[in-house]
This record gives structure tokens, C-alpha cells and sequence, in this order.
């Protein structure tokens, strides 16, 4: 056998001319490498091959044998409604033993495909022969076998058999048959690069059994065993994925906390002042994180920290305590927000909190293309609070000292890493509503340190959740009304700006303008309007009457959907919430159940797909943010869920991070250990290049220094 490199076009492996090729490539199939690592889509049991003699009438049964003649007959069906005239194709076959007639109804062009002097395999039930002895199979299921196959092969043993993805012109067999050559005919030159020493560790098989089991599983192996992916061929190829992933993350976090970052460890006088301004104390949750986040601003190194907690637990207080360790220092924060509305909401907020220190702070949104470079100095402000804005290029700092992201769960490694070089090696805090679970934060974050605020503020209530139709509009009305004479605010959110004429969704402008009529008995109802095409002025006059009480109803986008802060809403009315996502939804209701009264959240519904009610009914069965995060991956799948493409996280091959949860955990144990021996892999050049090949050339994993 001559050496086959993975490489290699598919088309020159003996079997696959340049037609094969190109159907092969219609499944992405190009070289040898694509084929082995072409995944089954399931496996399926076959039952064993039975010799015509000892067919069992009224049983599955896979048969062979040789088509001695064939014939298409028709009749008139018996049915005296409808005369309509019946195909019927007959073939009579042997393998020695007995005879079997085979019957197709309604499928004549089978005489072009079936015709004797033709060796088949036949699978499906015998029944009793019509006319004599001979049994018969009703439109079995077939596969023509070639003139010198043979069917010892484990397809016909009553083995388990990989079902493939396919393509027109491609059978199951065919597909079968050149996997089959390339395995057994090639010199296929497949190299372990996982150490021996974990392989052995846990069971996993080599590199090249693990990929050939994988289209031929042994005997013994179950059909449900497969399809869970928990043999350890299959799991041989998951550990693969997320070793590769673990050691790209774990590198990278090797790498940070190799360098120098800033030692801040302020003298505390300044949070005093603001704690003295609260009006509440910190939750315990609060308080151990903000230790922890201290603890890594002390240190040398730069910090990486990541800190979930579900929506309103009071993540802003543990940044601005965290951003005023670095003002006592003489270091500039800044804290980042998605969106210019929430950005201006922090400024606001902060500014409040702040009273009457003195502190210089500013507001950084929108583009700088066409205003030139700007370095933000000490004296112009020490915390500043901006959108993207922040991490373009044009912008500096005279002495950035930590960066805060909030409410982020889209920010990736990529952006991570841009923002270092902000300024000298600043710490990093990212803050997330996003609670997963911790296997899969190990993944997404696992360049992070994290911390978890499991608490939120005593007092809280939890939201009402309550799902309506159109037809039931006016109990929304009811509550509603209620609430206002209550002296309590609400928003509804729309799912458009403006009315379009390719949609038929209600939108935010005709929702507002139609709402007091709805509210006869409110002859005083304020009603405020607010969305993204609102010039800054507008939208920050809108707020801080909403947040003063002026307005009672505020109309919205889902501008409101992150951050949004006013306590004495109590109600959010989602008006098409079978458009929403599941994240987004629970962020809106996070709106309201900040104060300590009962809060509501009603979803208006106009009509919904399976997967919007599944969506809908998570949100009325649980508040709880966790479970909310579980269904809406279940829903979505991860890639989707996370947007890990624009993050720059590289897509899993065969893992699936919900399934394979204790896998992750095995594949971090590991990656952490061999980096920990073995910092630059160097020890290990296949592995090291290979886990750079996954994680793709936008990141450079091994790089020195
Ligand atoms: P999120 O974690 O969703 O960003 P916020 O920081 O906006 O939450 O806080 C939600 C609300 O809870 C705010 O009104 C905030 O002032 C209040 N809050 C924060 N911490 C506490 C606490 N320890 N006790 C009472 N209220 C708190
Ligand atoms: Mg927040």
C-alpha cells in the first residue's frame, strides 16, 4: 500500500472518478481527511440475514438473492368508486434455499431498476404467498448489490449500520463502500496527537481507531449506545474538539496573566462615600464578589474576570465600586454598555450615585470617523461611560487602569484582546446576565476568571407572567389601569419603530398614538415614546421623565431591553412576543420586579410557530434566569445561542457543549495540566499545531511574549 496523505483529492481514491468527486463535493467532501471525519448522521440496526428458506412470515427480515424474472402487470382496482388502474411489479427471486416473490404497488419505473439476472438485498415483512407456497414481500425496501459484492460485510451481519447524510446519485451503500476502500485500501497516514498518557488516562482509543469505528462499529455495540455518542470512538472525536478548544483557551489565559498589569489598590474613600450614599446595603453576593474582583486589582496581573448574575441582582453598583478602586489609585474606568441608551443611563445613574463628589466623568457614543483622534486626560474625566465607541481605534486614555463591559454576552476573545491595548495592560471586568451553565462558561470564557452573584436583592418579588391573544387585549387594558391608579408606570415594547409596508407588525408611533384612547377613565394619562432613531437629547429627556414619574406609559423598542433601571415600573407588555427571542424577553421582563411591589409581565401574542410557544411557555412556567438560558439553547443550539462566529470562537467539529458537558470538564483538566508542564507546547509540536489549525489564523495561540 502506498502512503495516503489526508490531503489527498478525494477523486484520486480508487472508485471515485471525477463524477463521485463531484458528488462527494456537493456534501463538502473534498479530500481524504473530509471523508473519514464525515460524521452519520444515526445509526440503524439491521437485522440479521436470513436464508429464504427460513423466512418467519409477519417479521423484518433482510433477504438476498438473485432476480430470476420480473414483470410489470396492471390491473383495475377492484374498488368500484374509483376504477382506478393499479401498477403491480413482480420479481421472483432465489438464493438457493427457496423461492420469494417480491411485490411493488405503484411504482413501475422499478422495471428499470430491478431486472433479473440481478443480485438484491431485500428488507422488509413476509406474508403469506396469494397463489401457493411461495411467500411474499410487500414493497421491501431494497439495495441492488454489484455483480461480485458480497454481503459478508457487517451491513448484512445484523450489524448496526451509520446512516449518512446524502446526496442525489448517492446511496447509502456507495457511501459505505468508499469509506470502506479508503480505510482498507490506503496507507492513510493518520498521526495521534493527543499524548499517550491522557488517552490511557481515559480509555479513548487512538486517533485512527476512534475515526474508523465511527463508520464501522464493532459488534457488541447497541444502536441507542451510538446515538447517544457515548461510545468511546465517538468520544474519542468529542474529547478532541474540546481539548483543541481548552487549549486555545487556557493558552491564551496562560498568557495574560504572564504579563504586567497595574497593582490598584485604592484606600477605600471614595466607595466609603458612595456606600454612604446608598440607600441599601450590599447583597452577600455583592460583597464576595466585589472581594474577589478586589483581590485580582491588587495583583500584578491583569485581571480577566467575568461576573454573571441574572438581570437585577445589581451588577452596575459592583462595577462602579470596582471603577472607583482605580479613580483612588489615580487610574481612569470605563464602562462599556451595548447600546447608547443604556450607556446614557449609566452616565446618568452614575453621576447621581456620585452626589456631590467631585469626580469628573463624560460620555462617549457614536462614531468618531470624522471628529479626529481623541485621548481622554485625567482632568477632561476619570470614569467614562460609553458604547463600542470606546474600543475604536481613535480613541486613548492618559491612564486607563480598568475597562468594564456590561451586559455582554456577545463581546468575544477577539474584542477581549483589542482592548488590552487600550492602555497598559488594563484589568478587564465583563459582566453578564447570561447565567449558563458553568461546563459552558468554562468554554465561552474560558480565558476568564468568573465569579457568580447568586443572590439578588432582598425584597423582590417574583414577575407574574401572563400569555394573551389579540382577543383579550383589553384584560392587558385592565391591569394596566389598575397599576396607573396605583400610582405605578408601565412600558410596552414593540417590535418596530414604524408601521412598514412589507410587515404587518404593529409598531412603537402608532402604538403610542393610539394608547389613550384605550383609557377613558385616565383622562390624565401621559403617555412617552422612545426608540433608536431618537436623537440623544430626545431619548435622555423621555427617560428622565419615565424615570421621575412624569410619564406613566412608555412606548418602546427594544431599546429598553438591556439595563433600563425604574424601580417603580411594575409593568412590561410585550406586544408580539412570539417575534421575540427567549433571552430577550427575560431581559425585557427584567425591566420590572425591581421595586418590592407584585409586577406583571403580559406577552401579546398574534398567532405563534411550535417553536415560538416553546419560547412563550418558558417564559410563563419560570423567572429563573438559569433555566430560561438552558431552554432558549435547546431552542436555538449553542452557536446560535452564544453568535460564537463574530466572537471568534471556533466552531465545534463533534462536540456538543450541553451534551457533553463532563467532557469539557475532562478537556480543561487536561489542557491545563499539560500547558502547566509544557507552557509553549514545545514538547508537543503535532498537538500545538493542530490546536492552532482549529482555532483557525485570527488568533495566534503559542505566540511568545
Ligand atoms: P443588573 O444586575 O440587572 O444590572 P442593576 O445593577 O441595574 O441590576 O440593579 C437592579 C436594581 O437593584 C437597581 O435599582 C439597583 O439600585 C438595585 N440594587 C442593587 N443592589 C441592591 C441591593 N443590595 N439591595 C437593594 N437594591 C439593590
Ligand atoms: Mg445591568
Amino acid at each position: 500500500m502506498t502512503p495516503c496523505d489526508l490531503a489527498s483529492p478525494i477523486q484520486y481514491v480508487k472508485g471515485v472518478g471525477p463524477s463521485r468527486a463531484s458528488q462527494l463535493g456537493r456534501l463538502n467532501i473534498h479530500s481524504v481527511r473530509d471523508l473519514i471525519y464525515y460524521q452519520p448522521i444515526r445509526y440503524e440496526a439491521r437485522p440479521a440475514l436470513c436464508s429464504i428458506r427460513d423466512i418467519k412470515l409477519d417479521q423484518w427480515q433482510v433477504v438476498c438473492g438473485k432476480i430470476v424474472s420480473a414483470q410489470l402487470r396492471q390491473t383495475i382496482s377492484k374498488n368500484p368508486y374509483k376504477g382506478k388502474r393499479l401498477d403491480i411489479f413482480e420479481a421472483q427471486l432465489t438464493d438457493g434455499s427457496a423461492w420469494l416473490q417480491a411485490v411493488w404497488f405503484n411504482q413501475p419505473y422499478l422495471k428499470n431498476t430491478l431486472k433479473s439476472g440481478m443480485r438484491v438485498l431485500l428488507k422488509g415483512q413476509a406474508k403469506r404467498g396469494l397463489s401457493g407456497p411461495i411467500p411474499q414481500m410487500l414493497n421491501p425496501e431494497f439495495e441492488v448489490l454489484d455483480e461480485d459484492e458480497t454481503v459478508s460485510d457487517d451491513a448484512s451481519k445484523g450489524a448496526v449500520v451509520p446512516i449518512y447524510g446524502l446526496t442525489e446519485g448517492l446511496t447509502q451503500r456507495r457511501l459505505r463502500a468508499i469509506i470502506s476502500t479508503v480505510f482498507n485500501q490506503c496507507d492513510l497516514q493518520i498521526t495521534d496527537p493527543i499524548p499517550g498518557h491522557i488517552l490511557k488516562a481515559h480509555n479513548l482509543p487512538t486517533l485512527r481507531e476512534g475515526i474508523y469505528r465511527v463508520h464501522f462499529p464493532p459488534e457488541g455495540l447497541s444502536v441507542e449506545e451510538l446515538n447517544s455518542y457515548s461510545t468511546p470512538y465517538q468520544k474519542r472525536l468529542i474529547f478532541d474538539d474540546l481539548f483543541f478548544m481548552q487549549l486555545g483557551l487556557c493558552a491564551l489565559k496562560h498568557r495574560l496573566t504572564a504579563q504586567k498589569g497595574i497593582v490598584l489598590k485604592g484606600n477605600g474613600a471614595i466607595r466609603q462615600r458612595l456606600l454612604n450614599n446608598l440607600p441599601f446595603a450590599l447583597t452577600r453576593a455583592q460583597k464576595r464578589v466585589i472581594e474577589e474582583i478586589l483581590r485580582d486589582m491588587d495583583s500584578p496581573r491583569p485581571m480577566n474576570r467575568l461576573v454573571q448574575g441574572d438581570v437585577g441582582c445589581g451588577k452596575t453598583i459592583v462595577a462602579l465600586l470596582s471603577m472607583l478602586n482605580a479613580v483612588e489609585c489615580g487610574y481612569q474606568a470605563a464602562l462599556m454598555a451595548p447600546t447608547e441608551l443604556l450607556a446614557e443611563q449609566h452616565y446618568h445613574n452614575i453621576k447621581s450615585l456620585l452626589g456631590d463628589m467631585d469626580l469628573p466623568i463624560s460620555l462617549v457614543t457614536g462614531s468618531r470617523k470624522d471628529k479626529g483622534a481623541l485621548t481622554v486626560t485625567k482632568s477632561e474625566a476619570m470614569l467614562i461611560v460609553g458604547t463600542h465607541a470606546l474600543i475604536q481605534e481613535a480613541i486613548s486614555f492618559e491612564a486607563l487602569g480598568l475597562v468594564v463591559i456590561d451586559e455582554q454576552h456577545r463581546f468575544g476573545v477577539l474584542q477581549r484582546a483589542s482592548l488590552r491595548k487600550k492602555g497598559n495592560n488594563p484589568d478587564v471586568l465583563v459582566m453578564t446576565a447570561t447565567p449558563i451553565p458553568r461546563t459552558l462558561a468554562m468554554t465561552l470564557y474560558g480565558d476568564l476568571d468568573y465569579s457568580v452573584i447568586d443572590e439578588l436583592p432582598p425584597g423582590r418579588t417574583p414577575v407574574h407572567t401572563m400569555l394573551f391573544f389579540e382577543n383579550r387585549k383589553h384584560e392587558i387594558y385592565k391591569i394596566l389601569e389598575r397599576e396607573i391608579l396605583k400610582g405605578r408606570q408601565a412600558y410596552i415594547v414593540y417590535p418596530l419603530i414604524e408601521e412598514s409596508e412589507n410587515s404587518d407588525l404593529r409598531s412603537a408611533i402608532k402604538g403610542a398614538e393610539a394608547l389613550p384612547k384605550a383609557f377613558p377613565n385616565l383622562p390624565g394619562l401621559r403617555v412617552g415614546l422612545i426608540h433608536g432613531n431618537m436623537r440623544q437629547e430626545e431619548r435622555e429627556t423621555v427617560m428622565r421623565e419615565f424615570k421621575e414619574g412624569h410619564i406613566h406609559i412608555l412606548v418602546a423598542t427594544t431599546v429598553i431591553e438591556v439595563g433600563v433601571d425604574v424601580p417603580n415600573a411594575s409593568v412590561m407588555v410585550i406586544v408580539h412576543a412570539e417575534r421575540f427571542g427567549l433571552a430577550q424577553l427575560h431581559q425585557l421582563r427584567g425591566r420590572v420586579g425591581r421595586g418590592n411591589s407584585e409586577s406583571y409581565c403580559l406577552l401579546l401574542c398574534y398567532g405563534f410557530s411550535e417553536e415560538a410557544k416553546r419560547r412563550l411557555m418558558a417564559m410563563v412556567k419560570t423567572t429563573d434566569g438559569f433555566k430560561i438560558a438552558e431552554e432558549d439553547m435547546k431552542i436555538r443550539g449553542y452557536g446560535d445561542f452564544f453568535g460564537t462566529r463574530q466572537s471568534g470562537m471556533p466552531d465545534l467539529r463533534f462536540a456538543n457543549l450541553l451534551r457533553d458537558g463532563a467532557m469539557v470538564e475532562l478537556a480543561r483538566q487536561e489542557a491545563l495540566s499539560l500547558l502547566k508542564e509544557d507552557p509553549m507546547l514545545t514538547n508537543y509540536p503535532l498537538l500545538r499545531s493542530m490546536a492552532q489549525e482549529f482555532w483557525g489564523d485570527k488568533i495566534d495561540l503559542f505566540k511568545t511574549a
